[in-house]
């Protein structure tokens, strides 16, 4: 066991922890139950994350997975694996009774419910025990009490525990709500009480709009979650969203593991967390502490738990917003500033054991951040993507820097699950070193095939009121001429225009060298060769010809469609190539290449040598190139006669050019499954008005009509699935 010296000493010394060393033995139980065999009833990066823990302490792992999953990683990293349904999550990942033959089939004694799926569920809690099965996580009666916000709420007042000024009875009278709402003072915000997610929420500005908007919102908790009984509460304007982590064990102890940061959110989803909360003072800090623990005891809480709280920065009150009865996914943040497995507490305490440490010796060290990387559309709205990693690359992982990923080079990203392919998780001896090293990571994180957040989380970071930490949950919304590109800011546009530019010219240079070097590979006469390679001036199968390529390139953040650049590149006596495009204002510029790798070159330009990656594949009969360097991330198409691949996974796929349809024609923002048809074909309908619902990787998007008109060509029904582009109708004026 670590003593408290060794802990104390930890808690000074400014050092990533190792948390293997630390928490090895030091659990004690009265009666333990061994667990020797765990089921992870999840997939993606959590089901691998599972894994990684239970393998080093020796406990065999069982993966479930739907036919989508069938070559998953969280599938080949298990023991065993058991196919337990189609795709869609209610028929495999969410049925409860496959899950639990699963186990008891393979002999697993326990079932860890991972984040999401079912580990909120109180039935499937209460089922795991009714069947001899250990569920790691906590009490279904606490799950129960926290699902219902009223009721956690209430419970939560009675411990004690400040909470936003509301009504949280049980007399939905909408008069009596009425006045409940003029006693509270506007802005309101109404809450359905089982919601989650952020949906059904409603502002109300001002008590006119209170009767349309409580019946509106009434008729979403009704249509979503089963259940119409909604809350009301102070809206907070500048609001923070601040959690604590807190830990419980069967025998009474409960402890925090300080708290996270999670304000930086896009559709009321975290994107960038951190923990310690910055800019906080460590009254703040223990207060917060305190009011958590109370929280968990409230319910008799065992296990992982998170309590949030939504903090007011103009007041500087903290007030209990809902209780996560299981582990977040920003959990490792938390991890790497106490230096503590949680998964590790999770299995011990679920198999009856003591918690380790008491709350005196729970070390905080450093800073830590995590981004989430997902795939999807940010000029889009931040809507979902789908598609195959071609190119996959991250930074080392080292004691600082997680990776924490479920998917491999050449996986698909389906419209399935959620859409996140990795966090990546940073540790520094403070912020502002934390806050470097996620810069550098994320910067070096290569993912080609399909769009994703990256270039939008490094603005993010790069972002002055980040670095200063001053986040509050409409960060985004708040500096969004600065994190989107205004296009009519000329001079961003410019700068904008050419970095694409300088890419656009390394790339053509990277390109012809590595054709260069691959023509050198396949030459026969092996080592002779190498001879004329190095020879002054050097052989290059380009020798005096000038290549033209034209590149294409769309400016995310600028709507007015791609840019073509035509670049063209000279072979030069010294070994370097002239790079020259057709505009004026862009001088050539004299490129040396060496290729290093597969993908890595060592390039000059401008007196500069820098890293350089490519990455090159083809998709919708286009050669895409990827090019990394320094902070810069770009990517051109290049039209191409090139016989496609086999493993070109668009080509039997229509291919969808929008800018060819008919005015009028509404086409899939992105692929989905369509759950609701809201109009019928026919129907005479207004601008903005909700055609049809689509959903994908959890994501409900309601298509609207583009303008007033008629509806024409409306085929499809809930239960049908849509490509990304693929036409859904038109609006007719007749
Ligand atoms: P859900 O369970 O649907 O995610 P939450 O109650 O956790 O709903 O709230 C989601 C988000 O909405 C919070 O992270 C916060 O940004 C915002 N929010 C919640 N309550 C308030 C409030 N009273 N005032 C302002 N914003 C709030």
């Amino acid at each position: 066991m670590a003593s408290v010296a060794t802990v104390l000493r930890r808690k000074l010394s400014h050092k990533p922890f190792h948390f293997q060393l630390l928490t090895v033995r030091a659990f004690s139980a009265s009666e333990p139950q061994r667990i020797e065999k765990i089921l992870i009833a999840n997939r993606g990066e959590i089901a691998c994350r599972i894994m990684r823990t239970a393998k080093r302490l020796g406990i065999q792992t069982v993966a479930v997975y739907s036919d989508a999953d069938r070559h998953s990683l969280h599938v080949k990293s298990a023991d065993e694996a058991v196919h337990i349904g189609p795709p869609p999550a209610r028929l495999s990942y969410l049925k409860a009774s496959s899950i639990i033959d699963a186990a008891i089939r393979t002999g697993a004694q326990a079932i860890h419910p991972g984040y999401g799926f079912l580990s909120e569920s109180a039935e499937f809690a209460q089922l795991c025990e009714d069947k001899g099965l250990t569920f790691i996580g906590p009490p279904a009666s606490a799950i129960r009490d926290m699902g219902d916000k009223s009721a956690s709420k209430r419970i939560m007042g009675a411990a004690g525990v400040p909470l936003v000024p509301g009504y949280h009875g049980k007399d939905q009278d909408i008069d009596l709500m009425k006045l409940e709402a003029d006693k509270i003072g506007y802005p309101i915000l109404i809450k359905p009480t089982h919601g989650g997610g952020g949906k059904g929420m409603r502002i109300v500005q001002s008590p006119d709009e209170f009767v349309e908007s409580f019946l509106g919102a009434q008729r979403e908790a009704a249509a979503s979650f089963g259940v119409s009984t909604i809350l009301l509460e102070k809206y907070i304007t500048q609001p923070r969203h601040i959690e604590v982590q807190i830990f419980g064990d069967k025998h009474g102890k409960v402890l925090h593991l300080y708290e996270r940061d999670c304000s930086v959110q896009r559709r009321h989803q975290k994107i960038i967390e951190e923990a310690p909360a910055p800019n906080v003072s460590n009254d703040f800090r223990t207060h917060l502490g305190q009011a958590a623990v109370s929280a968990a005891k409230a319910v008799g809480y065992h296990n992982a738990g998170t309590v949030e709280f939504i903090v007011d920065t103009v007041s500087g009150q903290f007030y209990f917003m809902e209780m996560n009865t299981r582990l977040q996914v920003e959990h490792p943040v938390t991890e790497m500033i106490v230096g503590q497995d949680l998964v590790e507490w999770q299995i011990r305490v679920a198999s009856g054991e003591h918690l380790p440490i008491s709350q005196s010796q729970v070390p905080l060290s450093g800073h830590a951040f995590e981004a989430r990387i997902y795939a999807e559309n940010v000029p889009k709205g931040f809507l979902p993507a789908t598609g195959v990693l071609h190119h996959y690359h991250h930074v080392p992982v080292s004691p600082q820097v997680r990776v924490e990923t479920g998917v491999e080079q050449g996986d698909t990203v389906s419209m399935h699950y959620d859409p996140m392919i990795a966090k990546l998780v940073v540790w520094g001896e403070n912020r502002a070193a934390a806050l470097v090293k996620l810069k550098d990571c994320l910067s070096k994180f290569q993912v080609a095939g399909l769009p994703t957040n990256i270039n939008f989380l490094l603005k993010l970071a790069n972002h002055r009121a980040f670095q200063n930490g001053d986040v509050e949950t409409h960060f985004i919304e708040h500096f969004k001429d600065d994190l989107f590109v205004d296009t009519s800011n000329s001079l961003l546009v410019d700068k904008v225009l050419g970095a694409a530019r300088f890419s656009a010219t390394l790339a053509a240079a990277c390109l012809i060298e590595k054709e260069n070097s691959l023509f050198r590979e396949n030459l026969p006469g092996g080592d002779s060769i190498i001879s004329i390679w190095y020879s002054s001036p050097p052989f290059r199968v380009h020798h005096c010809a000038r290549h033209t390529v034209e590149l294409e390139w769309d400016n995310e953040y600028d709507s007015s469609g791609s840019k073509s650049l035509k670049l063209s590149t000279t072979y030069k006596p010294d070994g370097s190539y002239l790079v020259e495009t057709e505009e004026e204002s862009f001088p050539g510029l004299e490129v040396k290449v060496t290729c290093i790798g597969n993908h890595d070159f060592r390039v000059e330009a401008d007196g500069v040598n820098m890293d350089v990656s490519l990455a090159v594949y083809s998709k919708d009969q286009t050669k895409h190139i990827h090019i990394w360097y320094g902070s810069h991330h770009h990517h051109f198409r290049q039209k191409t006669d090139l016989e496609l691949s086999d493993e070109d996974e668009t080509e039997h796929k229509p291919r969808f050019d929008k800018s060819s349809y008919p005015q009028g024609t509404v086409a899939a923002p992105m692929a989905g499954l369509v759950v609701k048809v809201v109009v019928k074909d026919g129907t005479k309908v207004e601008e903005g008005q909700p055609i049809l619902v689509l959903e994908a990787m959890k994501m409900e998007h309601v298509v609207k009509a583009p303008s007033a008109g008629y509806v024409r060509g409306l085929h499809l029904a809930a239960g049908q699935q849509v490509s990304d582009g693929g036409i859904l109708f038109s609006i007719k004026e007749e």
